[in-house]
């Protein structure tokens, strides 16, 4: 079954869109049927969680960080990630920075951006997000990549294009600052109710789990 939803979305998936599938809950099992159904990238949004699966599944996958990252799992989660995607303030960049320095690597970060201005989510309120850019620019073991948003839920997922609308002007915009060290590339926006809408509003990374793996227990 999980063999069968990856294959079909990957059928529907433009060739240029990264599918990223969302493994919260999932066991290592479920994660590695999806490995082998032709998924590239794991997204996790716990570290201890990600820790038990790249000990069994390691480089099969590319793992990228979804999830609000607290500074004191920082150390574990730079060992692990290739991207973390939710970069949404200097402090937690720079945490990230220093723990690269440690193990001499880079790590690839998309900006989380806030687009419904929920005070209950992470991520940096749009008009903040270029002063924001601009800082983490200047760290020397992180790169930004693009941006990433989940914006509100909403039952209907036409109700979701007006946020991905505002990351993706924000991510053009950004592109024309042509910002030293910044390489805006990825927008990555849409789950399983909305990943087709973000897809027409420019995303070419899209999270899916309920899609891939079943509803949630
Ligand atoms: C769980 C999750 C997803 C995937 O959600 P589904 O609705 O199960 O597709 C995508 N992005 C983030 C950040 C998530 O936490």
């Amino acid at each position: 079954m999980i063999r069968d939803n990856v294959k079909r979305i990957l059928e529907e998936l433009p060739e240029d869109i990264q599918l990223v599938a969302a493994a919260k809950t999932r066991t290592v099992e479920e994660i590695s049927e999806a490995l082998d159904a032709g998924v590239r990238i794991v997204g996790e949004n716990y570290v201890q969680e990600a820790q038990d699966a790249f000990q069994k599944l390691g480089h099969r996958a590319q793992w990228h960080f979804i999830g609000h990252l607290q500074t004191n799992k920082v150390k574990k989660a730079v060992e692990i990630f290739d991207v973390i995607e939710t970069v949404d303030s200097l402090k937690l960049a720079m945490e990230i920075d220093k723990r690269c320095g440690h193990i001499n690597k880079t790590m690839s970060v998309l900006i989380e951006i806030n687009s419904g201005k929920e005070t209950q989510k992470s991520g940096v309120f749009p008009e903040d997000a270029v002063r924001l850019v601009r800082e983490i620019s200047l760290l020397k073991n992180v790169r930004i990549k693009g941006l990433m948003t989940m914006g509100p839920f909403f039952g209907n997922p036409e109700n979701a294009r007006p946020y991905f609308v505002v990351t993706r002007r924000l991510f053009e915009k950004m592109r024309t600052l042509h910002i030293p060290g910044v390489d805006m590339i990825f927008l990555s926006m849409g789950m399983t109710n909305s990943y087709k809408i973000a897809v027409e509003e420019g995303a070419n990374i899209v999270r899916i789990g309920t899609n891939i793996f079943g509803e949630r227990v």
